[in-house]
């Protein structure tokens, strides 16, 4: 089959497009999905240039996020778990996370807390390939009309956000939101959950461009963070108040303008950390405006179902940047690496 590999770690140069992979057989609990489009995450890059303590074997298919048609249907599990109701011929999309389902924690439904949490891509072979198997209940099902990108699209960033908004943060109607980085998936994803709350939304970019493109999504505050500390300017144009919740997975850059922004109460939830993650907080700031400070990554079984409703309903959809065939995905790849994307970066594996 064909897939989209590493063999060893650096920089774009060790992408692989590859046309003799072995196809995976499902095994036990598993459904085998033909792949027919995947999308780009950051993880993806962080794959290809090497995560610490996470091992790799020659071959490697990279791809957390993808969409296909249910091929082959492995044995049930022993507890008689089924296939998910799943039939050959269906169109799936997959939640990347695989969990244990027998830690303290995956018993209480909190699979992303699992600690033998694992993600397809990083540490079992991923989506970016003709096949992949993944445990049937990694998969929904989804109507045939949905475009194929935005179903390769739509997980791990519309998961992950709403973990942060919905869950952690739970945003109300009432809320001002600080929104770093509007064009990545996450950010965008979490930009509409926002809106259909009925919530404000303050979304921050170096480029005018995508802050335009984000106005006509209905944001409606917008800062270029380029010469700007989007901190103080919350602070001027909200009277001192600030916001009430801060989505930040930059880190290093922008944790003390985002703390700046947080009003009393605040809540900030933090996804990730790619500018760094070495950061500082005042305690005395933190106690005295008594503001949560939240960790959050991927979702849950049930976060996995809310969004997978969203999406069958129509009310979450993600925009899509470009789409390559599987054959050019290392032009994908440099153009996730760019920065300037504004939406997601889909690969196609035709017939
Ligand atoms: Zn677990």
């Amino acid at each position: 089959m064909r897939g989209l590999t590493i063999s060893a770690h650096g920089g774009l140069d060790q992408l692989e497009y590859r046309t003799n992979l072995p196809v995976p057989e499902p095994k036990r609990g598993e459904i085998r999905v033909r792949v027919r489009a995947a999308a780009l995450n950051h993880l993806d890059l962080f794959v290809v240039g090497g995560i610490p303590g996470v091992k790799i074997t020659p071959g490697w298919v990279l791809g957390a996020d993808a969409t296909g048609i249910v091929d082959a249907i492995g044995e049930l599990n022993e507890d008689g778990g089924t296939a998910n109701d799943l039939k050959v011929g269906d169109s799936v999309i997959i939640n990347p996370g695989l969990a244990d389902h027998s830690c303290e924690y995956c018993l209480e439904g909190e699979h992303s807390l699992c600690v033998n949490f694992r993600l397809l891509g990083e540490h079992v072979p991923g989506t970016l390939a003709e096949y992949v198997t993944v445990p049937a209940r990694n998969a929904r099902s989804i109507p045939k009309d949905k475009p194929v990108e935005s179903a390769a699209a739509f997980t791990l960033s519309t998961l992950t956000a709403w973990r942060m908004v919905v869950t952690r943060a739970r945003v109300k109607k009432t809320d001002n939101v600080l929104i770093w980085g509007i064009g990545g998936g996450v950010a965008l994803a979490a930009l509409e959950i926002v809106r259909n709350i009925g919530a404000r939304s303050w979304v921050t970019s170096g480029s005018d461009e995508k802050l335009a493109l984000a106005r006509g999504l209905g944001a409606e505050n917008l800062i270029n963070y380029t010469n700007t500390d989007v901190g103080k300017e919350i602070r001027s144009l909200t009277g001192k108040r600030g916001v009430d919740v801060v989505l930040d997975s930059v880190g290093e850059s922008t944790w003390a303008q985002s703390l700046g922004a947080l009003g009393k109460r605040g809540r900030l939830v933090t996804c990730g950390a790619t500018s760094g993650p070495m950061v500082q907080t005042d305690l005395r700031r933190l106690f005295w405006n008594q503001w949560d400070i939240m960790g959050s990554t991927m979702g849950n079984e049930s976060e996995f179902d809310a969004i997978t409703r969203e999406f069958q309903e129509g009310r979450l959809t993600p925009l899509i940047d470009s789409v390559f065939d599987i054959s050019q995905g290392r032009k994908a790849f440099e153009r996730l690496q760019s920065g300037q994307q504004f939406g997601k970066v889909v690969v196609r594996i035709p017939e």
